[in-house]
């Protein structure tokens, strides 16, 4: 099976580092126009950018805090200026914040949490739907995790706002379904990335965790790239409205495994 996204215009958030850098590099190397969104990290954007750019593939650096509705704005409206319209969007933009027990919580925080991954991925998805639902097609990869289903203490924040997105995904992907559009969750579980770094950096923090894990590691971003890369071709044109679990079994109880 060779994906191909071959003139795609596809959108990236939150791709000046981690999942969204490896997604956005997949993506140019399968063929696709990447719109790479950043945040706060111009410098990083713009080395990836020009390795990608190196590599043959068109890229735009595109500044944009998700979480802000008329920035959002400005930046999908430069996409699409640009290349005349958007095919992909992959919301990946997402902070875990600070662990806190709900009554301890600071609200500004809290807030700050879900207005990063609920609201932006709504405020991106409301623009580039516009333009989707008018000439009929798209895909939006929207990045959950697993704890869209698995509780976290001290992160009521980051669990309500990814089981929220969840839902998002499988009410937008109703309402779009008969334009042609698919609308999917994609759930990872522990992937090697800047923000667990200091879980698997510190030996007792990552044996802790890898016992969590049936598959016994962690996983690398390029495992889920793949992913990503298949779940917005055309490969997967009857997946839509689920959220495809990229955990090396994670949400599968592994406390279980030798019974109990
Ligand atoms: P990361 O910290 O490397 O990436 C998050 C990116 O989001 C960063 O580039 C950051 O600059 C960007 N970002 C943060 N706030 C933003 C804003 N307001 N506007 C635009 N961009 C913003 O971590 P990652 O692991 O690559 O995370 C990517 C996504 O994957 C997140 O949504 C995260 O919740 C999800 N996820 C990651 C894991 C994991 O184990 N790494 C597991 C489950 C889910």
């Amino acid at each position: 099976m060779d994906i191909s996204l071959k003139g795609k215009r596809a959108l990236i958030t939150g791709a000046s580092s981690g999942l969204g850098e490896v997604i956005a590099k997949e993506f140019a190397a399968d063929g696709a126009k990447i719109g790479l969104n950043y945040h706060s990290e111009a410098e990083a954007a713009g080395k990836i950018a020009s390795e990608i750019r190196k590599n043959g593939a068109s890229v735009l650096a595109l500044q944009a805090d998700v979480s802000d509705a008329g920035s959002v704005e400005v930046m999908i409206n430069t996409f699409v200026k640009e290349w005349g319209g958007i095919d992909i969007l992959v919301n990946n933009a997402g902070i875990d914040g600070v662990r806190s027990l709900v009554w301890e919580s600071n609200i500004s925080e809290w807030e700050k949490v879900v207005k990063i991954n609920l609201f932006g991925p709504f405020y991106c998805a409301r623009e580039v739907l516009k333009y989707m639902v008018a000439q009929k097609s798209g895909v939006i990869l929207n990045i959950t995790s697993v704890h869209e289903n698995i509780p976290w203490s001290g992160y009521s924040g980051y669990t309500a706002a990814k089981a929220g997105l969840s839902m998002l995904t499988k009410t937008m992907a109703q309402e779009v379904g008969s334009l042609g559009i698919r609308i999917m969750s994609l759930a990872p579980g522990a992937i090697k990335t800047p923000i667990n770094q200091s879980v698997w950096n510190n030996p007792e923090t990552l044996g802790n965790l890898l016992k969590k894990i049936p598959l016994g590691r962690m996983g690398e971003c390029e495992e889920v790239a793949r992913v990503a890369a298949f779940l917005v071709s055309d490969y997967a044109s009857y997946v839509t409205g689920s959220t495809i679990f990229v955990d090396g079994a994670m949400i599968d109880y592994s406390n279980f495994t030798h019974g109990g």
